[in-house]
């Protein structure tokens, strides 16, 4: 079905088409101009000192996990209100997930309870930052210096956010970034790692190529690696989008106002909020309803070209999770309650006021 407001749409211009264009015509179609310059530029925008670009989101995390030495004794303490990679990626090297529940303002880690869930075998804390703000990152950091935790933030949600003006993705050993298409900057796939180690970095280039250290010319393999390099087509299309990140940051700030202004007042309806100290970058918009009237709502709005959704599902109670850990309903109440009364509304850039106007007066209808 095509909506006249789908959930989320990627933002392309003639400058991206050019610079995509100008790959294609160049011949060198990897480990290219373009992902030295789109790497530098994250790296700054980011305020770290390394930036290494790779296929996903989900190859990030996985080489931030594996390069951290994670592995099967070890727990991590992480979120389970996230996308399925914050804990697949932990996974991937037998290493366990230890959840802590959420708290009800930003959906992020509640810092109250992440003390009592380190154990003996805790190395690392896995933080994601969802929707587009931080978790509460002073507990954070100071648990982790406490206990000795290297700490990962899963920063895929929120490029451009910051904490007491630091930039998400600057606070950790090594942060993730995404750029699927439904996020605030895009590549079609591809992902991005930051960090202030040049150790860290340099593993990491040499996991995502193969296990070949960076200035390796010969085919020789250090060490077991992946292919997890982006190619220079999305390395392209990412910098050319950074380029405008701030006027992309400020017009998704803006459709969340008018979005947040038309809301605020309707009954059974409650609104992202903003927690203290932080920049939010606007990953997408999620109101809340009850959970009972849900599934109606958005069917009701799918019928008249409203693409909404539930966002997201917890992560403990996927199929294989359960089966493999045993969770259960009621083992994290607060991200369960949120994940059943979530609604995603669409949200990207070109959506105009009187478009929020009418998706919002057609929500209300329903309520
Ligand atoms: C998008 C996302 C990822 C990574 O996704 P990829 O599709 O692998 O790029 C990881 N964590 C979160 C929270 C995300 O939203």
């Amino acid at each position: 079905m095509m909506y006249k407001y789908p959930l989320a749409r990627p933002m392309i211009t003639k400058e991206d088409e050019q610079a995509v264009l100008a790959v294609l015509r160049s011949g060198v179609l990897s480990m290219g101009e373009y992902q030295r310059r789109f790497e530098s530029a994250f790296a700054d925008l980011t305020k770290t000192r390394y930036a290494a670009a790779v296929s996903s989101g989900t190859a990030g995390l996985h080489l931030s996990v594996k390069a951290l030495g994670i592995g099967p004794h070890d727990e991590v303490i992480t979120s389970p209100f996230s996308f399925i990679s914050s804990t697949t990626s932990i996974l991937f090297e037998n290493a366990t997930p230890r959840f802590v529940d959420v708290e009800e303002e930003t959906f992020n880690l509640d810092p109250a309870k992440i003390e009592s869930a380190v154990t003996t075998r805790t190395k690392a804390l896995l933080v994601v930052h969802i929707f587009g703000q931080t978790a509460e990152m002073d507990t954070i950091l100071r648990v982790c210096k406490t206990y000795s935790l290297a700490l990962i933030e899963d920063a895929c949600e929120s490029v451009g956010a910051t904490y007491r003006g630091r930039p998400a993705g600057s606070f950790g050993e090594a942060a993730v970034f995404a750029f699927y298409p439904n996020k605030q900057l895009v590549t079609g796939e591809g992902g991005m790692v930051t960090t202030n180690s040049k150790q860290l970095h340099s593993l990491i280039l040499t996991l995502r190529n193969q296990g070949r250290r960076p200035n390796e010319t010969e085919m020789k393999h250090a060490v077991l690696g992946y292919n997890y390099r982006l190619d220079e087509m999305s390395a392209a299309l990412g910098y050319s989008q950074l380029q405008r990140i701030t006027s992309m940051l400020t017009q998704r700030e803006q459709i969340a106002r008018w979005y947040g202004d038309a809301l605020q007042a309707v009954p059974n309806v409650r609104i992202p909020q903003v927690g203290a100290h932080r920049r939010h970058s606007w990953f997408v918009y999620v109101i809340r309803v009850p959970a009972t009237r849900r599934k109606r709502i958005i069917e009701e709005l799918g019928s008249v070209g409203v693409q909404a959704r539930p966002y997201l599902p917890v992560i403990h109670l996927q199929p294989f999770m359960r089966q493999k850990f045993g969770y259960k309903k009621g083992d994290f109440p607060i991200a369960e309650q949120i994940a059943s009364e979530t609604i995603a509304l669409p949200f990207y850039l070109g959506l105009k006021k009187d478009d929020v106007t009418s998706i919002v007066r057609l929500l209300k209808r329903l309520l």
